[in-house]
């Protein structure tokens, strides 16, 4: 039954991509992104009440208001990355700890920072115990970004921000890729690819519409703080 789900949730994948590609310029994606969304097993990073629905193609809860991504989308903003293996990529927003697995079967390391302390210690021991052990989790704001190990290759942001933070800007490597939605909370927002190039001047296109949770802390939270 599992293989069965599993199957039919990268068949709709593929056909996903094939009715976007007008939107997105991919009707389908790299044979190796395919291969990671096969091997790494979303029903381990989902709640257990939710296992019957893992390999769905929409979001789940994962406990604390948060979400584990559509698989389509998530194969989508890891193409778009276009992951090489000698890479390292930071993402904002661990939640599950799902796209990161997806990224570090493709790149040489990948770092991860999440907001919610205990949505990062349960991501960082389902790794572990998964295997893992090129992915490096830790509790903190992506609006500054982790400079200790940037430049990076690649920067993906899977919560959704009301603009693109510069420190990120910053901490990308020129020739390097951004993936970022950007938007209202809860409203649809735009995916975004935004690329470096050698010369360090950006290029930002959007991609399609979206809806992700929102980014917290940065400038909002300053604003709310009593
Ligand atoms: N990539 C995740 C899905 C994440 S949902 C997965 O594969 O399961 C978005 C996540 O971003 C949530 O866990 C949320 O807590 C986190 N987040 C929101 N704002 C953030 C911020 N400013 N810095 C880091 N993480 C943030």
């Amino acid at each position: 039954m599992r293989a069965i789900r599993l199957r039919e949730m990268l068949h709709t994948i593929e056909r996903e991509a094939r009715l976007t590609a007008s939107l997105t310029g991919r009707p389908s994606f790299d044979p190796r992104v395919m291969e990671s969304m096969e091997e790494v097993p979303r029903d381990s990073f989902v709640l257990p009440e939710m296992i019957d629905r893992a390999f769905d193609d929409g979001p789940l809860p994962i406990g604390e208001g948060q979400t584990i991504s559509q698989p389509y989308i998530v194969a989508l903003m890891t193409d778009l990355l276009e992951p090489q293996p000698t890479q390292t990529i930071l993402e904002i927003g661990t939640g599950s700890g799902y796209q990161a697995a997806i990224l570090a079967q493709l790149v040489q390391q990948v770092y991860s920072l999440e907001i919610i302390p205990s949505l990062a210690a349960e991501a960082a021991d389902l790794l572990l115990r998964l295997g893992y052990t090129n992915i490096e989790i830790k509790v903190g704001d992506g609006h500054t970004g982790w400079p200790e190990h940037a430049p990076y290759d690649g920067i993906i942001i899977t919560a959704a921000a009301s603009h693109l933070p510069q420190a990120l800007i910053d901490q990308l490597r020129p020739g390097g890729r951004l993936v970022i939605p950007v938007g209202q909370p809860y409203s649809s927002q735009k995916l975004m690819l935004v690329e470096k190039d050698l010369a360090g001047r950006m290029d930002a296109r959007d991609v399609l519409n979206v809806v992700f949770v929102p980014m917290t802390g940065g400038v909002r939270a300053r604003n709310n703080n009593h």
